[in-house]
Protein backbone atom coordinates (compact mmCIF):
# COMPACT_ATOMS: atom_id res chain seq x y z
CA UNK A 1 0.00 0.00 0.00
CA UNK A 2 1.58 3.37 -0.51
CA UNK A 3 2.48 5.35 2.08
CA UNK A 4 3.63 9.19 2.74
CA UNK A 5 7.25 8.96 3.37
CA UNK A 6 8.91 11.92 4.36
CA UNK A 7 12.47 11.84 3.09
CA UNK A 8 15.39 14.08 4.94
CA UNK A 9 19.10 13.69 3.42
CA UNK A 10 19.65 13.51 -0.50
CA UNK A 11 23.89 12.60 -0.10
CA UNK A 12 25.56 9.81 -1.76
CA UNK A 13 23.21 7.29 -0.05
CA UNK A 14 19.62 9.29 0.11
CA UNK A 15 19.34 10.41 -2.99
CA UNK A 16 19.18 6.40 -4.47
CA UNK A 17 17.10 5.46 -1.46
CA UNK A 18 14.55 8.26 -1.64
CA UNK A 19 14.41 7.33 -5.65
CA UNK A 20 13.57 3.73 -5.27
CA UNK A 21 10.69 4.94 -3.00
CA UNK A 22 9.13 7.17 -5.24
CA UNK A 23 9.68 4.75 -8.20
CA UNK A 24 7.97 2.09 -5.72
CA UNK A 25 4.68 4.28 -5.79
CA UNK A 26 5.27 6.25 -2.36
CA UNK A 27 4.49 9.54 -1.98
CA UNK A 28 7.79 11.29 -0.96
CA UNK A 29 7.88 14.97 0.58
CA UNK A 30 12.25 15.60 0.50
CA UNK A 31 14.40 17.71 2.21
CA UNK A 32 17.78 18.00 1.44
CA UNK A 33 19.74 21.47 2.85
CA UNK A 34 21.24 22.43 -0.18
CA UNK A 35 18.33 22.31 -2.10
CA UNK A 36 20.01 22.23 -5.82
CA UNK A 37 20.86 18.19 -5.49
CA UNK A 38 16.95 17.48 -4.76
CA UNK A 39 16.57 18.14 -8.57
CA UNK A 40 17.05 14.66 -9.72
CA UNK A 41 14.17 13.85 -6.91
CA UNK A 42 12.06 16.05 -7.81
CA UNK A 43 11.80 15.35 -11.78
CA UNK A 44 11.49 11.81 -10.30
CA UNK A 45 7.88 12.96 -9.12
CA UNK A 46 8.37 13.59 -5.27
CA UNK A 47 7.75 16.85 -3.39
CA UNK A 48 10.42 19.43 -2.48
CA UNK A 49 9.80 20.48 1.44
CA UNK A 50 11.62 23.95 2.44
CA UNK A 51 12.22 22.41 6.13
CA UNK A 52 12.44 18.40 7.92
CA UNK A 53 9.23 19.67 9.59
CA UNK A 54 7.64 20.03 5.95
CA UNK A 55 8.80 16.72 5.18
CA UNK A 56 7.70 15.50 8.53
CA UNK A 57 4.39 16.66 8.33
CA UNK A 58 1.66 13.92 8.10
CA UNK A 59 3.84 11.36 6.97
CA UNK A 60 3.24 8.29 8.02
CA UNK A 61 7.07 7.43 8.01
CA UNK A 62 9.94 9.75 8.12
CA UNK A 63 13.54 8.84 6.96
CA UNK A 64 16.62 10.61 7.83
CA UNK A 65 20.08 9.60 6.28
CA UNK A 66 22.53 13.06 6.64
CA UNK A 67 26.05 13.03 7.72
CA UNK A 68 26.46 12.67 11.67
CA UNK A 69 24.96 13.14 15.07
CA UNK A 70 25.16 16.65 14.78
CA UNK A 71 23.05 16.96 11.58
CA UNK A 72 20.65 13.94 12.96
CA UNK A 73 20.17 16.76 16.17
CA UNK A 74 19.76 19.39 13.86
CA UNK A 75 17.74 17.77 11.75
CA UNK A 76 15.11 16.20 14.33
CA UNK A 77 15.33 18.50 17.35
CA UNK A 78 16.52 21.36 16.16
CA UNK A 79 14.29 24.63 15.03
CA UNK A 80 12.37 23.53 12.07
CA UNK A 81 12.81 19.83 12.74
CA UNK A 82 11.11 16.54 12.27
CA UNK A 83 9.95 16.68 16.04
CA UNK A 84 7.89 19.93 15.48
CA UNK A 85 5.25 18.04 13.26
CA UNK A 86 5.72 14.54 13.27
CA UNK A 87 2.72 12.80 13.84
CA UNK A 88 1.57 10.58 16.78
CA UNK A 89 1.77 6.66 15.55
CA UNK A 90 4.22 8.11 12.81
CA UNK A 91 7.66 5.85 12.78
CA UNK A 92 11.16 8.18 12.60
CA UNK A 93 13.56 5.58 10.95
CA UNK A 94 17.34 7.00 10.95
CA UNK A 95 19.47 5.50 8.74
CA UNK A 96 22.79 7.64 9.19
CA UNK A 97 25.58 6.05 11.38
CA UNK A 98 25.30 7.94 14.96
CA UNK A 99 26.21 7.89 18.34
CA UNK A 100 24.47 5.19 19.44
CA UNK A 101 23.28 7.78 22.92
CA UNK A 102 22.50 10.11 20.77
CA UNK A 103 20.29 7.73 18.97
CA UNK A 104 18.40 6.51 22.01
CA UNK A 105 17.98 10.19 23.47
CA UNK A 106 16.18 11.50 20.04
CA UNK A 107 13.74 8.28 20.23
CA UNK A 108 12.98 9.59 23.92
CA UNK A 109 11.90 12.81 22.59
CA UNK A 110 10.24 11.23 19.70
CA UNK A 111 8.29 8.74 21.94
CA UNK A 112 7.08 12.15 23.94
CA UNK A 113 5.29 12.82 20.71
CA UNK A 114 3.22 9.51 20.58
CA UNK A 115 5.78 8.37 17.46
CA UNK A 116 8.39 5.71 17.87
CA UNK A 117 11.91 5.53 16.30
CA UNK A 118 14.25 2.69 14.90
CA UNK A 119 17.98 3.60 14.19
CA UNK A 120 18.47 1.20 10.91
CA UNK A 121 22.00 2.08 9.68
CA UNK A 122 23.01 0.40 6.90
CA UNK A 123 25.78 -1.11 4.80
CA UNK A 124 25.60 -1.53 0.86
CA UNK A 125 27.27 1.66 0.20
CA UNK A 126 26.27 3.42 -3.17
CA UNK A 127 25.76 0.50 -5.15
CA UNK A 128 23.52 -1.22 -2.56
CA UNK A 129 21.68 1.90 -2.12
CA UNK A 130 20.96 2.05 -5.96
CA UNK A 131 20.04 -1.56 -6.77
CA UNK A 132 17.88 -1.72 -3.48
CA UNK A 133 20.42 -4.12 -2.04
CA UNK A 134 21.52 -2.20 1.12
CA UNK A 135 21.63 -4.64 4.62
CA UNK A 136 19.78 -2.56 7.55
CA UNK A 137 21.12 -3.36 10.96
CA UNK A 138 17.85 -2.34 13.23
CA UNK A 139 17.33 -1.49 16.80
CA UNK A 140 14.09 -0.44 18.31
CA UNK A 141 10.72 -1.99 18.76
CA UNK A 142 10.75 -5.70 16.78
CA UNK A 143 6.82 -4.60 16.51
CA UNK A 144 7.53 -1.06 14.96
CA UNK A 145 10.03 -3.10 12.42
CA UNK A 146 7.38 -5.25 11.62
CA UNK A 147 4.90 -2.15 10.63
CA UNK A 148 7.57 -0.74 8.28
CA UNK A 149 9.11 -3.56 7.11
CA UNK A 150 7.67 -3.34 3.29
CA UNK A 151 9.35 0.29 3.11
CA UNK A 152 12.62 -0.91 4.47
CA UNK A 153 12.10 -4.25 1.64
CA UNK A 154 12.29 -1.65 -1.21
CA UNK A 155 15.39 -0.60 0.00
CA UNK A 156 17.10 -3.43 1.35
CA UNK A 157 17.34 -7.08 0.86
CA UNK A 158 18.20 -8.00 4.27
CA UNK A 159 17.06 -6.67 7.65
CA UNK A 160 19.15 -7.36 10.48
CA UNK A 161 16.77 -7.28 13.73
CA UNK A 162 19.96 -6.26 17.00
CA UNK A 163 17.75 -5.33 19.82
CA UNK A 164 16.78 -2.37 21.97
CA UNK A 165 16.93 1.09 20.70
CA UNK A 166 20.59 1.95 19.48
CA UNK A 167 21.39 -1.38 19.08
CA UNK A 168 21.67 -1.27 15.18
CA UNK A 169 24.29 1.40 15.59
CA UNK A 170 25.97 -0.50 17.98
CA UNK A 171 26.44 -3.14 15.16
CA UNK A 172 27.38 -0.83 12.49
CA UNK A 173 29.56 0.63 14.65
CA UNK A 174 31.56 -2.56 14.99
CA UNK A 175 31.17 -3.19 11.58
CA UNK A 176 32.37 -0.21 10.36
CA UNK A 177 35.56 -0.43 12.44
CA UNK A 178 36.34 -4.26 10.88
CA UNK A 179 35.74 -2.29 7.06
CA UNK A 180 38.04 0.47 8.08
CA UNK A 181 41.40 -1.86 9.40
CA UNK A 182 40.72 -3.88 6.70
CA UNK A 183 41.31 -1.35 4.02
CA UNK A 184 43.75 0.50 6.14
CA UNK A 185 45.91 -2.72 6.53
CA UNK A 186 45.47 -4.04 3.04
CA UNK A 187 47.19 -0.38 1.85
CA UNK A 188 49.58 -1.20 4.21
CA UNK A 189 50.41 -4.56 2.66
CA UNK A 190 50.56 -3.03 -1.04
CA UNK A 191 52.77 -0.11 -0.20
CA UNK A 192 55.53 -2.58 1.64
CA UNK A 193 55.19 -4.88 -1.24
CA UNK A 194 55.55 -2.19 -3.94
CA UNK A 195 58.63 -0.56 -1.92
CA UNK A 196 60.08 -3.93 -2.21
CA UNK A 197 59.47 -3.91 -5.97
CA UNK A 198 56.73 -6.27 -6.30
CA UNK A 199 54.15 -5.11 -8.72
CA UNK A 200 50.76 -4.31 -7.29
CA UNK A 201 49.07 -6.55 -9.19
CA UNK A 202 51.17 -9.68 -8.44
CA UNK A 203 50.50 -8.88 -5.05
CA UNK A 204 46.80 -8.80 -5.44
CA UNK A 205 46.98 -11.50 -7.06
CA UNK A 206 48.40 -13.10 -4.19
CA UNK A 207 45.97 -12.04 -1.72
CA UNK A 208 43.22 -13.49 -3.98
CA UNK A 209 44.73 -16.84 -3.69
CA UNK A 210 45.16 -16.61 0.02
CA UNK A 211 42.67 -16.45 3.20
CA UNK A 212 43.07 -12.98 3.23
CA UNK A 213 41.20 -12.42 0.34
CA UNK A 214 37.62 -10.46 0.71
CA UNK A 215 35.18 -9.20 -1.04
CA UNK A 216 35.92 -5.17 0.28
CA UNK A 217 39.46 -5.57 -0.93
CA UNK A 218 38.54 -7.19 -4.26
CA UNK A 219 36.25 -4.25 -4.85
CA UNK A 220 38.90 -1.59 -3.81
CA UNK A 221 41.64 -2.62 -5.21
CA UNK A 222 41.12 -1.95 -8.95
CA UNK A 223 40.14 2.09 -8.01
CA UNK A 224 43.22 2.15 -5.60
CA UNK A 225 45.42 0.86 -8.32
CA UNK A 226 43.65 3.60 -10.66
CA UNK A 227 44.02 6.53 -8.35
CA UNK A 228 40.57 6.51 -8.46
CA UNK A 229 39.12 7.54 -5.55
CA UNK A 230 35.40 9.41 -6.30
CA UNK A 231 33.51 9.13 -3.79
CA UNK A 232 31.63 5.70 -2.27
CA UNK A 233 31.97 6.16 1.12
CA UNK A 234 34.08 9.72 2.12
CA UNK A 235 36.89 9.24 4.41
CA UNK A 236 35.80 11.80 6.64
CA UNK A 237 32.87 9.51 7.54
CA UNK A 238 35.01 6.65 8.03
CA UNK A 239 36.92 8.49 10.18
CA UNK A 240 33.69 9.63 11.87
CA UNK A 241 32.72 6.24 12.44
CA UNK A 242 35.95 5.04 14.32
CA UNK A 243 35.49 8.14 16.67
CA UNK A 244 32.22 6.88 17.24
CA UNK A 245 33.73 3.61 17.80
CA UNK A 246 35.58 4.87 20.03
CA UNK A 247 33.54 6.28 21.94
CA UNK A 248 31.45 3.24 22.49
CA UNK A 249 34.26 1.40 23.70
CA UNK A 250 35.28 3.57 26.02
CA UNK A 251 31.73 3.57 27.49
CA UNK A 252 31.83 -0.19 27.91
CA UNK A 253 35.30 -0.99 28.71
CA UNK A 254 36.17 -2.69 25.51
CA UNK A 255 39.49 -1.86 24.11
CA UNK A 256 40.12 -1.60 19.98
CA UNK A 257 43.75 -1.21 20.40
CA UNK A 258 44.14 -2.03 16.16
CA UNK A 259 41.36 0.18 15.26
CA UNK A 260 42.11 2.87 17.41
CA UNK A 261 45.93 3.07 15.56
CA UNK A 262 43.96 2.61 12.17
CA UNK A 263 41.32 5.83 13.57
CA UNK A 264 44.53 8.03 13.92
CA UNK A 265 45.94 6.93 9.98
CA UNK A 266 42.66 7.98 8.25
CA UNK A 267 42.72 11.45 11.14
CA UNK A 268 46.06 11.81 9.36
CA UNK A 269 44.72 11.59 5.79
CA UNK A 270 41.87 13.79 6.77
CA UNK A 271 43.57 16.31 7.94
CA UNK A 272 45.94 16.78 4.50
CA UNK A 273 42.34 17.33 3.33
CA UNK A 274 41.41 13.43 1.99
CA UNK A 275 38.33 13.67 3.70
CA UNK A 276 36.10 14.04 0.61
CA UNK A 277 37.52 11.18 -1.29
CA UNK A 278 36.95 7.26 -1.30
CA UNK A 279 37.94 6.28 2.39
CA UNK A 280 40.22 4.27 -0.01
CA UNK A 281 42.44 7.62 -0.35
CA UNK A 282 44.21 6.37 2.91
CA UNK A 283 46.30 4.29 0.83
CA UNK A 284 48.01 7.64 -0.57
CA UNK A 285 48.73 9.21 3.08
CA UNK A 286 50.88 5.67 3.45
CA UNK A 287 51.99 6.24 -0.53
CA UNK A 288 53.45 9.63 0.72
CA UNK A 289 55.45 8.65 3.55
CA UNK A 290 56.46 5.41 2.20
CA UNK A 291 57.67 7.41 -1.56
CA UNK A 292 55.85 4.74 -3.23
CA UNK A 293 52.71 4.41 -5.33
CA UNK A 294 50.44 1.89 -5.45
CA UNK A 295 49.36 2.22 -9.02
CA UNK A 296 49.18 -0.44 -11.58
CA UNK A 297 53.07 -0.43 -13.28
CA UNK A 298 54.15 2.15 -10.81
CA UNK A 299 55.90 0.09 -8.09
CA UNK A 300 58.67 0.38 -10.72
CA UNK A 301 58.47 4.37 -9.34
CA UNK A 302 59.83 3.67 -5.99
CA UNK A 303 62.00 5.87 -4.23
CA UNK A 304 64.57 3.18 -2.23
P1 LIG B 1 26.93 12.50 2.04
O1 LIG B 1 26.88 12.15 0.60
O2 LIG B 1 28.07 13.34 2.55
O3 LIG B 1 25.52 13.22 2.39
C1 LIG B 1 25.30 13.79 3.65
C2 LIG B 1 23.91 14.33 3.71
O4 LIG B 1 23.70 14.93 5.01
C3 LIG B 1 23.62 15.43 2.69
O5 LIG B 1 22.29 15.35 2.28
C4 LIG B 1 23.86 16.70 3.53
O6 LIG B 1 23.22 17.85 3.03
C5 LIG B 1 23.23 16.26 4.83
N1 LIG B 1 23.65 17.09 5.97
C6 LIG B 1 24.88 17.15 6.53
N2 LIG B 1 24.86 18.00 7.57
C7 LIG B 1 23.60 18.49 7.66
C8 LIG B 1 22.96 19.40 8.55
N3 LIG B 1 23.63 19.98 9.55
N4 LIG B 1 21.64 19.65 8.35
C9 LIG B 1 20.97 19.07 7.34
N5 LIG B 1 21.50 18.18 6.46
C10 LIG B 1 22.82 17.90 6.64
O7 LIG B 1 26.90 11.21 2.98
P2 LIG B 1 26.37 9.74 2.68
O8 LIG B 1 27.50 8.93 2.14
O9 LIG B 1 25.07 9.79 1.96
O10 LIG B 1 26.17 9.22 4.18
C11 LIG B 1 25.02 9.57 4.95
C12 LIG B 1 25.04 8.72 6.21
O11 LIG B 1 25.02 7.32 5.84
C13 LIG B 1 26.28 8.90 7.09
O12 LIG B 1 25.95 8.83 8.45
C14 LIG B 1 27.17 7.75 6.68
O13 LIG B 1 28.09 7.39 7.71
C15 LIG B 1 26.14 6.66 6.41
N6 LIG B 1 26.56 5.60 5.46
C16 LIG B 1 27.16 5.92 4.27
C17 LIG B 1 27.56 4.90 3.41
C18 LIG B 1 28.26 5.16 2.08
O14 LIG B 1 28.81 4.20 1.51
N7 LIG B 1 28.27 6.37 1.54
C19 LIG B 1 27.30 3.55 3.74
C20 LIG B 1 26.66 3.27 4.95
C21 LIG B 1 26.30 4.31 5.80
P3 LIG B 1 23.97 18.76 1.92
O15 LIG B 1 23.66 18.12 0.59
O16 LIG B 1 23.37 20.10 2.09
O17 LIG B 1 25.44 18.75 2.25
Amino acid sequence: MPQSIGFIGLGIMGQPMALNLVKAGHRVTAFNRTRSKAEPLERAGARMASSPAEAARGADIVMTIVSDSAAVEEVVLGKGGVLETIRSGAVLIDSSTISPTLSRKIACHVAGRGARMLDAPVTGSKHGAEKGELTFMIGGEREVLDRVLPILQVLGKKHIYCGANGAGLSAKLAQNAIQATMVEVFCEGLVLAAKAGVQPQTMFEIIQSSMARASLTDFKAPFIFKGDFTPYFPLKLMHKDLELAMEAAYAQNVTMPAAAAVKEVYGAAKAQGKGDMDYAAVVTFLEEIAGVQVRTSAAAQATH
